[in-house]
This record gives structure tokens, sequence and C-alpha cells, in this order.
């Protein structure tokens, strides 16, 4: 069985990839998301119990390998992983979509982590488009010279931003959904982690088209591990190593 550390839409491509070819795969999710989009297959939900726990369970339910495709900012599962996998004698692939980048007519400030995009804030703009997930918000709670649109999926927990308004929603986003955003909120400023991805995309195409200003967090630092970018190359690796 391929286990998939999911709750990414290439997480979900992959599941359903190799189940169109029969090959057993369970997809896990963490369970932060109250009515999460599910992949095809077994689905297993909630942590693991850290990496000793992940190992556990990778010899208890005899997987023959994992594919890591968790999103780029959830740091400590890739790192379970790294460290379960080998332990337990499970080949491991990170499935990882590449981030954004720069292009002509962009205006990107390149932050480390959510704790600088918040400092940055005042600098930059007034009415902020903030779409950096439901995590980590308490970073933003001292900003007091500037208004925030708050996107996210579930409802967020306490300290979030003073001046706010909270708006859950889930992508895949447009343009034209993005622009009518933006004007009708009178955003001059987008926070957002490099997720990568096109379907988080369009509000970076509408923020070039109207010159606003984007912090950009960084993707934090990986584990090594052998890494693909496609679906595809998952794939591949995870047929190969299939029992
Ligand atoms: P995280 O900080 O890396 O993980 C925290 C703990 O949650 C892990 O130690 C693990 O618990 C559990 N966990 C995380 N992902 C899991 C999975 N796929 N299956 C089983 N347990 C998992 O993760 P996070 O940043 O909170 O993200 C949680 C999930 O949301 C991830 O699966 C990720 O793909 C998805 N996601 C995250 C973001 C983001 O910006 N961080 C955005 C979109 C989607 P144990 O130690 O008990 O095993």
């Amino acid at each position: 069985m391929i286990l998939i550390l999911g709750g990414t839409a290439e997480a979900r491509s992959l599941a359903a990839a190799l189940v169109a070819v029969d090959i057993p795969v369970t997809s896990s999710l963490a369970g932060r998301v109250a009515n999460p989009r599910l992949p095809v297959g077994e689905v297993r939900i909630g942590g693991f119990g850290g990496a000793d726990g992940l190992a556990r369970w990778l010899a208890a339910q005899e997987v023959d390998a994992v594919v890591d495709a968790t999103h780029p900012f959830a740091e400590n599962i890739s790192a379970n992983a790294a460290l379960a996998a080998p332990r337990a004698g499970v080949p491991l692939l990170r499935l990882e979509r590449p981030g954004w980048s720069e292009r002509p007519g962009d205006a990107w400030t390149w932050v480390a982590d959510l704790g600088e995009a918040a400092a940055r804030v005042p600098d930059l703009g007034r009415r902020v488009l903030l779409t950096t997930g439901r995590q980590g918000l308490a970073a933003f709670a001292a900003v007091d010279d500037a208004w925030f649109l708050v996107r996210c999926v579930d409802p967020p927990d306490p300290p979030l931003p003073a001046h706010r308004e909270v708006l859950l929603d889930r992508g895949p986003y447009t343009v034209e959904g993005e622009r009518a955003l933006i004007e009708r909120h009178g955003i001059d400023l987008v926070v957002t982690k490099d997720s990568g991805g096109r379907l988080t995309e369009a509000k970076l195409d509408v923020a070039r088209e109207r010159g606003l200003p984007v912090i950009v967090v960084r993707r934090p630092s990986r584990p090594d591990v052998p890494t693909e970018a496609s679906v595809d190359a998952a794939l591949r690796w995870a047929r190969a190593h299939a029992g």
C-alpha cells in the first residue's frame, strides 16, 4: 500500500491516479479543515503521534512507500516523515509543487515568516488581503494601523488582527473573482505564503495588473528527501515502489 500524506490538490490527483491503476492507496489528512475535500481511495484522518507514531503506523500497516504530498508550509509532518520512513525501512518521496516567481510588473517583498510579514505591512499598505491561512494570524494581532480582509477556509481562532473582516472561502479562485474582491474592499496590499500552484494564483495576477504590492512569505527549509515537482513523476515513483 502507498501512503500519501495529503491535504493538497496534488495529493488528491496522485491518489486518483493510483486508484485508476489499481494500486492500493491510503491518503492521510490532518483533520484541520471541518469539511475537507476528500481524495478517492482509502482515507484516514488525524495525527499519527509524532515521528515515532508514524514509524509504528508504517510498520503495522505494511506500507510499501510513502509520498509526502503535504503543503509546502506543513513543516512538522514533513519532518516527521523524514525521520519515520527510514526508521521503518520504507522509501519516502516528497511531492512538492514549484513555488511562485516574480514576473515583470510584480512588486513583491519576500519575507522569512509571518512575523516579518506583519512588521512590513504598515510600510506597504492600509487595506490588506491576508491569505496566509487560519494558523498564525496572531502575528498580525498587534498591527494597529491597517485593516485586514482575512480569508481562510474555517473560522480562525483569536488572537486576530484588531481591524478586520473574516471571509470564509476556499479556492480555486478566478482572476475575475479576485479582481471584484480587491475592488470591493479597496485592497492596497496582498499578503500570501509562497504556496505555488494555479488554484490560488489569481490574486497575484490581479495585484500585478493593478500595481499592488505583495508580501510573499518564503517556504520553510525542508528535510533532505528525494523530491518530485509533478504528480506524473510521483506516480511513476509510486508504481515502481508498490508491493
Ligand atoms: P504541520 O504543522 O506540519 O503538522 C502538525 C501536526 O499535524 C503533525 O505533527 C501531525 O500530527 C499532523 N498532521 C499534519 N499533516 C498531516 C497529515 N497529512 N496526516 C496526518 N497527520 C498530519 O501541518 P499544518 O501546517 O498544520 O497542516 C496540516 C495539513 O493541512 C497538512 O496535511 C497540509 O498538507 C494541509 N495544509 C496546510 C497548509 C499550511 O499553510 N500549513 C495549507 C493548506 C493545506 P502528529 O505529529 O500527531 O502525526
